[in-house]
């Protein structure tokens, strides 16, 4: 068997466009809040990327700087006036923060309305406990849609998570579950990873270590989303997972680049419209979720 290689990036254009004509559509623009702190190069090509794609698609990108040494609660104090602002749809917080600054505390700041990255508390407890309005974090929501791109029902299948991170191996993980998969989430200090990998129908590798995935851990037929992107000392980037040799035993594969890293700036930015929409219906009808009252 030679593995169909789900293009991401195709996929990711599509999307793209839907959502540059559905953003067109409507009266305002979407727009999102991007916090960055510091001096992180890699945070700063990652918003730029962002604030890229949010412009092809019409939503309106503001990066609000500040600088490294910024204290917990100046910073919490800004989040709040992005909360109150009727202006902003989406709020995101580009990670990693200085040591200074508690992420957990900045993440629960966020109004859940307007967590666009799905990473505050509230968002991921609703995903766990699977709440259809759960905000779900863009690389998650984007392995989701590439499985499903396939056309293989994932009801019963056996799906191996290698990574508990918070950011792609838990939530995918969740999201997995709540799409009647049977989940399995291995990490560093799992036990016999190889065997456990050999029993997948869907493989989501995530772990950040250089085509660690070998041919023969694959159940012939499997479906295998290469989460990871390393990059090599001739400066190639490349998966967690050995993508030729495995290509031969799957029946789907993800390429690196081109697989899940264009579908999660797509997804984001739906996100961001979604949360947009969410906000112009409720300030339409008053929303209640008491469970009591019947208003609309
Ligand atoms: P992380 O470092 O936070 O987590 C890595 C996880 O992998 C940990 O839970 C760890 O226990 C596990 N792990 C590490 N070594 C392992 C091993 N030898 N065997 C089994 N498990 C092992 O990383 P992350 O933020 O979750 O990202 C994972 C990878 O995905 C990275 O390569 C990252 O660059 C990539 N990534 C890609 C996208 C995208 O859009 N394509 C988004 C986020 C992360």
């Amino acid at each position: 068997m030679t593995a169909q290689v789900i293009d991401g990036k195709k996929i990711a254009a599509e999307i793209r466009k839907n959502l540059a004509e559905r953003v067109a559509a409507n009266e305002d623009s979407p727009v999102l809040a991007v916090v960055l702190v510091g001096e992180n190069e890699a945070s700063k090509i990652y918003v730029r990327n962002k604030k890229k794609a949010a412009a092809e698609v019409g939503i309106i990108c503001e990066v609000f700087e500040f600088a490294e040494t910024i204290g917990e609660n100046a910073l919490l104090a800004s989040i709040e006036e992005l909360n109150e602002n009727p202006h902003v749809n989406g709020i995101i917080v580009q990670l990693p923060l200085p040591k200074q600054i508690n992420p957990l505390k900045v993440l629960s700041c966020i109004n859940p309305q307007k967590d666009v990255d799905g990473f505050s508390p509230y968002n991921i407890g609703l995903l766990a406990s699977k709440e259809d309005e759960a905000v779900v974090a863009a690389t998650p929501k984007g392995i989701l849609s590439l499985l499903k791109s396939t056309g293989v029902d994932l009801c019963g299948k056996h799906a191996v998570i290698i990574g508990r991170s918070n950011i792609v191996g838990r939530p995918v993980s969740l999201l997995l579950l709540n799409n009647d998969c049977t989940v399995t989430i291995t990490h560093s200090k799992t036990v016999g990873l190889a065997e456990i990998v050999r029993q997948a129908d869907v493989l989501v590798a995530a772990c950040g270590c250089p085509k660690m995935v070998k041919k023969d851990w694959i159940k012939p037929g499997a479906i295998i989303i290469d989460v990871g992107i390393n990059r090599l000392e001739d400066g190639k980037l490349c998966g967690d997972v050995d993508f030729e040799k495995v290509s031969e035993v799957a029946s789907y594969i993800t390429p690196v680049p081109g697989g899940v890293g264009p579908m999660t700036v797509a997804m984001l930015l739906e996100n961001t419209l979604e949360a947009a929409q969410k906000q112009k219906n409720s300030n339409k009808h008053h929303h209640c979720h008491c469970g009591k009252c019947h208003h609309n």
